[in-house]
């Protein structure tokens, strides 16, 4: 059995990612801020109550934090650890405030010059990320779509362009429609659907999206989408000029403009090196 510590933890606030569905995945300092914390407020005390109780902490006092909680529960929060609690702050799963409540509660600690110490550990973004074998050096966290059409289409639109994995949170019941809109907007990109990631029915879907947007199997549970930026020759032709164009436009300017002053203006429209159109320049006019 694992024993955890017994200390005094400094008041202030602790932000403690729990596990975002096999309970061993939970830190050795996360279960001693639980266990030697004052208060913890939680999302569902459900929830809460089953992970302190396989890790035998009893007797600690929940409270409960969602998005609806109002102003005053703040406050009272806030108050006890400046009357010297500490409070842990934890969701459902994953990492608090990452989707999920906990950041007015945040904001407020930091106005009042109370410490924040965040306690790391699982949130799906990583776990999915990792696992999905899609290469990129950067990503970009998207979280949930809206509901509304519009607005989903309206967002994809706006993240088309960027040059990153996305990584999107997705509810079981929206996955098909959110799939047929990506597949819409963004064409057939590679992509990972990561689903019920450390559970007993973990699964990774790996494919393009018009593969993946007709699987057959039912997508129940959990599920987050990684999906690979878009093609190289995509994001080329949007900033493309080529020889033609170029013989075109050193023909226009001729006499009026000097080469190097051209240059300076395309590498401004175009985004890319004044050195890349003066080569192009001084090619075309041969
Ligand atoms: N705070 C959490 C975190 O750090 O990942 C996220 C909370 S958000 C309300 C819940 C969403 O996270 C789910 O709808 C799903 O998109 C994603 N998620 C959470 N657990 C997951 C799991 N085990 N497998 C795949 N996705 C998961």
């Amino acid at each position: 059995m694992l024993k955890i510590d017994n200390i005094l933890l400094p008041n202030g606030l602790y932000i403690v990612s729990t596990p975002i569905g096999n309970l061993k995945d939970i830190t050795i300092r996360a279960l001693s801020v639980l266990k030697n914390c004052d208060f913890i407020s939680c999302e569902d005390t459900r929830v809460t109550k089953k992970l302190l109780s396989k890790y035998q902490i009893k007797s600690k006092k929940l409270i409960s934090l969602h998005k609806y909680s109002n102003q005053n529960k703040l406050i009272f929060l806030v108050n006890k650890i400046k009357e010297g609690k500490s409070i842990a702050l934890v969701s459902d799963a994953g990492t608090p405030i990452i989707s999920d409540p906990g950041l007015s509660l945040v904001i407020l600690a930091i106005k009042e010059e109370i410490n924040v110490f965040p306690i790391p550990g699982p949130t799906a973004i990583a776990a999915s990320l990792v696992g999905s074998g899609l290469k990129s050096d950067n990503f970009f966290f998207v979280g949930f779509l809206p509901n509304k059409k519009n607005q989903r289409l309206n967002i994809l639109k706006k993240i088309k362009k960027i040059n990153s994995l996305l990584i999107f949170y997705e509810s079981p019941k929206r996955i098909r429609k959110t799939l047929n809109d990506m597949f819409l907007i963004f064409g057939d990109r590679k992509c990972v659907i990561a689903r019920e990631l450390t559970k007993y029915y973990e699964t990774f879907y790996r494919g393009k999206l018009s593969k993946l947007k007709e699987i057959n199997k039912d997508l129940k549970g959990e599920i987050t989408i990684i999906m690979s930026p878009p093609e190289k020759e995509h994001v080329v032709e949007e900033n493309k000029i080529d020889d033609e164009d170029m013989e075109k436009i050193s023909k226009f300017v001729e006499n009026k403009l000097s080469k190097k002053d051209l240059s300076e203006i395309l590498s401004i429209i175009y985004k890319k090196p004044k050195k890349f159109f003066y080569t192009k320049l001084i090619k075309s006019i041969r």
